[in-house]
């Protein structure tokens, strides 16, 4: 009697070892209650033949129920008399020898997080902990420069390595990956790259905009991102823009990009800046006074690295002059870091230091209560944020609690005529300015 024989037709590896290492105990037993005790189980799985479009197949008995033998099926182009060579398999290349070119700096650990980052680190932490097994791949992070896409894309290598380290993760910038490409074609080897990006596990691609014009490498790219993509493997891209907005790439990649989730980084706000900058100080052993870091903040508000960038620029010009660093010397030394923007300080910092000197919040003085304390704390605010930077009287009332332009008029001159009469709210002014303005020594 011939054995009866049940075939599972999948789409790929991937889905043949998932099914025999979670599903194999109730499909044997099915299989022998259905189908009697000498019926066998096979897979019939569908492989993707690298770059050329042509599919084939492969029958694999179950590991549990059968013999391991290949036996082509389905018109069995490119295999020749030797049988089926297994893309898995690169002689000379062994998985485990593959440097994931990740830097430990960037951990999650030293990634602060702050709203500007909440949805894309909690993403990314959820990526790093079932890599391929979330809806989230690809995950595409976007955002300008400097505002920490590749310390995210880094830190989800790193914790994908440390809890399983089996997996072969590879963080690459496009340039060298189309630089790779680009030699691989000269060297006619363009199947070896194909096959060796498609047996990464945790594919990281950094600044993908590079690839934008680039059809060839588009082209391989998108056969690598299928494979992996069809198998489970993850992929973690960035980009320095939304993805809508990348011109010259191929609208099928684009449709791909789709399938995951895009988060994207945002300019951190006040508190996240100073977080920043604490730790940094932190993880290098050095103390600063807290008015300074908050100098610092309040002035580079755009990029991470600047404010990084500056606080390196502080410290070593301290440890160059032998100077202990004041205020005053950082205020110099940022208002020369901060390129056009010299001996302006910016209207939140302005509001801070109202705020401190009046034991306000800032919530409260940026909200439209008319409560009279605040009122004139407010009027202070914008009457220095007139004075001491070139911002326009409706930008000052913006980030005035809302209010019009006429209003801060009003406030200015309210200001100056209390200067003029009242002694003591003069001095107090002076002192606010002082405590605001670049006080070079
Ligand atoms: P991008 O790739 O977006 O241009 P990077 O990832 O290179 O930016 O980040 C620039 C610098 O800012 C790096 O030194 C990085 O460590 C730091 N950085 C960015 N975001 C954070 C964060 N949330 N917490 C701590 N450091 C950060
Ligand atoms: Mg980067």
């Amino acid at each position: 009697m011939v054995d009866m024989v049940l075939t599972i037709e999948v789409p790929s590896e991937f889905f043949f070892e998932f099914l025999e290492e979670h599903y194999i105990t109730l499909l044997r037993k099915t299989i022998r209650q259905v189908m009697g005790t000498g019926a066998k189980l096979e897979y019939s799985i569908l492989m993707d033949q690298n770059t050329s479009d042509v599919p084939y197949a492969v029958k694999v008995p179950s590991k549990n129920t059968g013999n391991l033998k290949n036996v082509p099926v389905h018109a069995p182009v490119n295999i020749g008399q030797n049988g089926i060579r297994n893309p898995f398999i690169i002689p000379g290349l062994q998985k485990v020898n593959i440097d994931s070119q990740l830097n430990p700096n960037y951990s999650f650990e030293n990634f602060v997080e702050g709203d500007c980052n909440r949805l894309a680190r909690s993403a990314g932490l959820a990526v790093a902990g079932k890599p391929g097994g979330t809806s989230f791949n690809p995950l595409l992070i976007y955002g300008g420069t400097g505002l920490g896409k590749t310390h995210l894309a880094q830190a989800i290598g790193i914790d994908i390595k440390t809890r399983f380290p089996g997996k072969t993760v590879l963080f690459v910038q496009s340039e060298r990956f189309i630089q790779q490409f680009i030699d691989s074609v000269k060297n006619n080897s363009q199947n070896d790259f194909v096959n060796f990006y498609q047996m990464i596990d945790v594919l990281i691609i950094d600044d993908i905009q590079f690839l934008s014009g680039k059809d060839k490498t588009q082209d391989v790219f998108f056969h690598i991102f299928n494979h992996l993509h069809q198998s489970n493997k993850q992929l973690v891209l960035t980009c320095d823009k939304p993805p809508a907005d990348l011109q010259g790439m191929e609208q099928r990649l684009l449709s791909r990009f789709k399938w995951g989730l895009s988060a994207d980084l945002q300019v951190p706000d006040i508190e996240t800046r100073i977080a920043i900058l604490q730790k940094k100080l932190y993880h290098d052993g050095i103390e600063l006074a807290p008015d300074i870091v908050e100098y610092i903040a309040y002035s580079i508000t755009s990029n991470i690295r600047e404010l990084e960038g500056s606080l390196v620029t502080i410290l070593a010009q301290s440890t160059f002059n032998k100077k202990v660093i004041s205020l005053d010397l950082a205020k110099q030394m940022i208002d020369k870091f901060v390129k056009n923007t010299s001996h302006e300080v910016s209207i939140d910092y302005i509001q801070k230091v109202v705020c401190d000197y009046f034991n306000l919040p800032l919530e409260v003085l940026k909200s439209k209560t008319r409560k009279r304390e605040v009122v004139q704390a407010r009027q202070i605010a914008m009457y220095f944020a007139k004075s001491l930077t070139k911002s326009s009287l409706s930008t000052i009332g913006i980030n005035c609690g809302g209010k019009d332009h006429a209003t801060v008029l009003h406030a200015c001159r309210t200001v100056n005529n209390l200067i003029e009469t009242d002694k003591k709210f003069r001095s107090s002014v002076n002192e606010l300015q002082k405590k605001i303005t670049i006080n070079s020594k």
